[in-house]
């Protein structure tokens, strides 16, 4: 056993306890994304928390979320398993794994893990919420994926989020693309930052992100993908492009919008939150993938997803003002000034009959259980009292309003709050 520490124990760094109201308020915005998802067919699959560490390693060899952040570590029987970072991987081990009917359509919550340096906006465990469809190789659903997201960003209520989008090409468009970008990069290299050079060797399209001035002035000459793409990517990326404009979602085209897996093709895009600081903005992104169920030994299937970070969502909305913790809401709170039975009794009685009833233990003077009263969110405190107590009555006191009250016998008490609710 190890020994508690003087102050007692604390949460890891970057992670984090949610206490209320921020727990209800993240609860309310799962909720709001599942009736997203759910009016648009995709059902919720629930998937562990840990997987082979080979699961993670096809996703993303190539990138730091795999290479630096994974927390992995060797089972007891010998495994190597990880948490997971994001939740694809599982998805697509998921589907070689049921070979569920096609097209499969499914949405997501959960927490996932990296080791990274926490900073406002940045943690080690942190929560998303996203989709994946497998089995669908057209355009229009490129724009139905979108378009859920950005319909889910409108239902809470935010209005300063922009959709950046691109496309890669396919395979062998991206893979040219690549190389190109790698010639370009090496012909410059003495200009780029350490970290620059040290991702240039292991995955050029990442420097391409780099948000350090000294990279981007090298960057902006970069070639651009457009110039790389076959014929059939390019009709493709139209017709998406097409599709978001006729529903009317804006967007930006992003040249250097390539994100960091290397099955992504076709299709990729990223929502920015414009009241976030730069560093940490992006608040969601997604994109087509291929390969990866191959990869996990399944038939070649295609696959197009999103994810959306929650906790940073959850900060966009605090600059803008929207999707306040919902207020606590209780129908009833039992003040009980006569030893406690009708404060045991009715708040069970209320709660079978499908309400939502509290109570303070311990009794308390009449001013205090009414402050109790009010911190619940009741919308009517029933006060027993002596003279109720003797005449089998409860005083019901509407706490919103004009504080009305009135007299009703016990056996009438459901029925009447029912009546007034
Ligand atoms: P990714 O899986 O890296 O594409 O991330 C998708 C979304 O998850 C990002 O746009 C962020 O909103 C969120 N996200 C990723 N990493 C973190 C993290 N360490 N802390 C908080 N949110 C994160």
């Amino acid at each position: 056993m190890t020994a508690t520490p003087q102050h007692g124990f604390r949460a890891l760094t970057g992670m984090r306890d949610v206490l209320a109201p921020e727990s209800s308020r993240r609860r309310a915005l799962v909720d709001t994304f599942a009736r997203a998802a759910q009016a648009a067919g995709y059902h919720e699959v629930l998937l562990p928390l840990v997987e082979d560490l080979g699961v993670f390693l096809r996703v993303g060899e190539a990138t730091d979320v795999v290479t630096k952040e994974m927390y992995d570590f060797v089972d007891k029987d010998g495994t190597r398993i990880a948490l997971r970072p994001e939740m694809t991987a599982g998805s697509v081990r998921a589907l070689v794994q049921h070979k569920p009917l096609l097209p499969w359509k499914i949405w997501y919550s959960g927490s996932n893990f990296r080791h990274e340096r926490p900073q406002k906006g940045r943690y080690r465990s942190f929560d998303q919420v996203g989709v994946e469809v497998f089995g669908v190789d057209d355009a229009d659903l490129d724009v139905e994926v979108i378009a859920l997201a950005w319909r889910f960003y409108e239902m809470l209520g935010l209005r300063q989020v922009r959709l950046l989008i691109n496309s890669l090409g396919e395979h062998d468009d991206r893979e040219r693309y690549t190389e190109a970008v790698r010639v370009y990069l090496e012909s410059r290299r003495g200009e780029l930052s350490e970290k620059a050079i040290e991702t240039l060797g292991r995955n050029p399209l990442r420097v391409l992100d780099s948000k350090r001035p000294q990279d981007q002035a090298v960057v902006i000459d970069a070639p651009k993908v457009a110039d790389h793409l076959s014929d059939e990517a390019a009709e493709h990326f139209a017709r998406v492009r097409a599709g978001l404009d006729a529903l009317a979602i804006p967007y930006t085209l992003e040249d250097r919008l390539v994100r960091g897996l290397d099955y992504y093709r076709r299709t990729t895009f990223e929502f920015v939150a414009d009241a976030l600081d730069a560093a940490q903005n992006a608040v969601g992104g997604g994109g087509r993938y291929d390969r990866l169920a191959e990869d996990m030994g399944g038939a070649p299937t295609d696959g197009i997803g999103f994810a959306l970070g929650v906790d940073r969502i959850l900060l966009a909305c605090d600059a803008e003002g929207a999707f306040p913790a919902p207020q606590p809401t209780m129908d009833a709170f039992v003040v009980d000034m006569v030893g406690g039975d009708a404060a045991r009794d009715l708040t069970h009685a209320l709660r079978s009959a499908g309400m939502s009833a509290d109570r303070r233990f311990g009794g308390g003077s009449m001013k205090s259980q009414m402050k109790s009263a009010d911190r619940s969110g009741a919308r009517f405190a029933l006060l027993v009292g002596s003279d109720e107590a003797e005449s089998n009555e409860v005083t019901v006191r509407d706490l919103r309003g004009g504080g009305e009250q009135r007299r009703v016998p016990q056996s009438e008490l459901i029925d009447d709050l029912r009546n007034h609710l």
